[in-house]
């Protein structure tokens, strides 16, 4: 008979399934994103123009400053808003075009854009509150309202109109509930650039307001155009949110920041030091190489080379596809209307059959709809490629609809 001690010792054998989990009811509307259900499911040998990132090595000035610090330097915790050297570099490049500079005590550096749009959400929206969203947008911004328990509302920038800029639906959207409006130019999924007329509309209309903008900068060196301007340069609410997984093609490092009134950024900096301490030391010593003559010459030679593959995509649409596009001033990405189709999400699902991975328009807003977001950050060969896994793939279900 076993003995009683090892009776009750059986019982605390630890048992071997969890039980059923609940998750919050802030995530009970969150999902995986369209571009990684879509990448997840794609068969071997696909072509990815869904990527939203630039395949360019990070330049060598940014990865050398990188090698050193890990041989010479203590790796420890930072300030919680950053390197000060570093901030001083970001606050003089924001400043260009300002008449008030900002200084290094107007910048938090964050783990990346993301984290600065979270941390900006949780510091300036109450639950209750209405964020301003352009339709269509990144896909993150309306989940973070969400989780903030604020609410969401659209103004439009109408595919009809080529993704521009539509200051009647922006002042329909304005409420005496509006807290923050949120900005991106270039647009991503539209690579849309706001002119300076429609920048100085805005801040011609909040004039006056306590509504702040939060303007998301991360493309603003990649424009095919004129250099895109910053409504931080029209408004004086504005928080100015940018980083360098773009233009420095340095997207796995980790690097963003927010720059803003102090006031402001203060407590953007009180999250961002609950959520992650401070960015990585490492990416914020190598990051001081991306303010050099060196650096700013790598940005301009990768925009130079998006600009090739920019007319390799659009060439190659219309000499395959022959449907219309809309083609941005800035980011890497184009608009295909596919709206003979069907659902854009059906289209890009049916798509990963032909090997070929595209992000459904409709998972950036109801403007986005009909519309597939291709990404030419990859190279000249691969989008050829891809737009004639396209072809093929949409000739094959259009006879499927019949
Ligand atoms: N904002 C926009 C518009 C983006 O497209 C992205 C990434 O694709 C981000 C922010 C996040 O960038 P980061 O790599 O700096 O976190």
């Amino acid at each position: 008979m076993p003995s009683r001690v090892a009776a009750v010792r059986q019982l605390r054998r630890p048992p071997t399934t969890h039980m059923p989990f609940t998750p919050a009811d802030r995530l009970r509307h969150v999902k995986k994103s369209a571009t990684r259900q879509l990448y997840d499911s794609a068969p071997a040998g696909s072509i990815n123009l869904g990527l939203g990132e630039p395949d360019f090595q990070t330049p060598e000035p940014i990865r050398a400053e990188a090698c050193r610090s890990i041989e010479q330097d203590q790796i420890g915790y930072t300030p919680n808003s950053g390197l000060p050297a570093l901030r001083e570099r970001i606050a003089a490049y924001h400043s260009e075009g300002l008449s008030t500079p900002y200084s290094a005590s107007s910048v938090c550096i964050t783990s990346g854009v993301a984290e600065a749009l979270f941390d900006a959400m949780m510091a300036m929206a109450n639950p209750g509150d209405e964020v301003l969203l352009p339709d269509p947008c990144y896909i993150a911004y309306p989940v973070l309202a969400e989780i903030a328990g604020a609410r969401s509302v659209f103004y439009e920038m109408p595919a009809a109109r080529r993704f521009g800029f539509d200051l009647a639906s922006f002042e329909r959207s304005l409420s005496d509930k509006t807290k923050v409006v949120f900005i991106a130019s270039p647009s991503n999924p539209t690579g849309h650039v706001m002119s300076s007329d429609d920048l100085s509309d805005v801040a011609g209309l909040l004039a006056g307001s306590n509504v702040w903008i939060v303007t998301d900068e991360i493309y603003r060196e990649l424009y095919y155009g004129e250099r895109p301007h910053s409504i931080s340069e029209y408004y004086p609410n504005t928080i100015v949110l940018s980083g360098l997984s773009k233009m420095m093609s340095m997207t796995g490092w980790r690097l963003g920041w927010a720059v803003g009134p102090e006031e402001v950024i203060r407590q953007i900096t009180l999250m961002h030091q609950y959520v992650s301490t401070c960015a990585s030391a490492v990416s914020q010593k190598a990051a001081l190489a991306a303010f050099t003559s060196e650096g700013r010459g790598a940005t301009t030679l990768m925009r130079e080379e998006l600009d090739r593959r920019r007319d390799v995509m659009v060439g190659a649409i219309e000499r395959e596809l022959g449907l219309p596009y809309v083609a941005g001033e800035g980011a890497f990405y184009v608009m295909l209307d596919i709206s003979q189709f069907g659902p854009s999400d059906k289209v890009a699902w049916a798509l990963l059959e032909s090997k070929v991975i595209t992000v459904p328009g409709g998972a950036f807003g109801s403007q986005g709809e009909g519309y597939l977001r291709l990404s030419f950050s990859i190279d000249g060969a691969q989008i050829e490629e891809g737009i004639r896994r396209i072809a093929s793939g949409l000739k094959g279900y259009h006879t499927s609809i019949e």
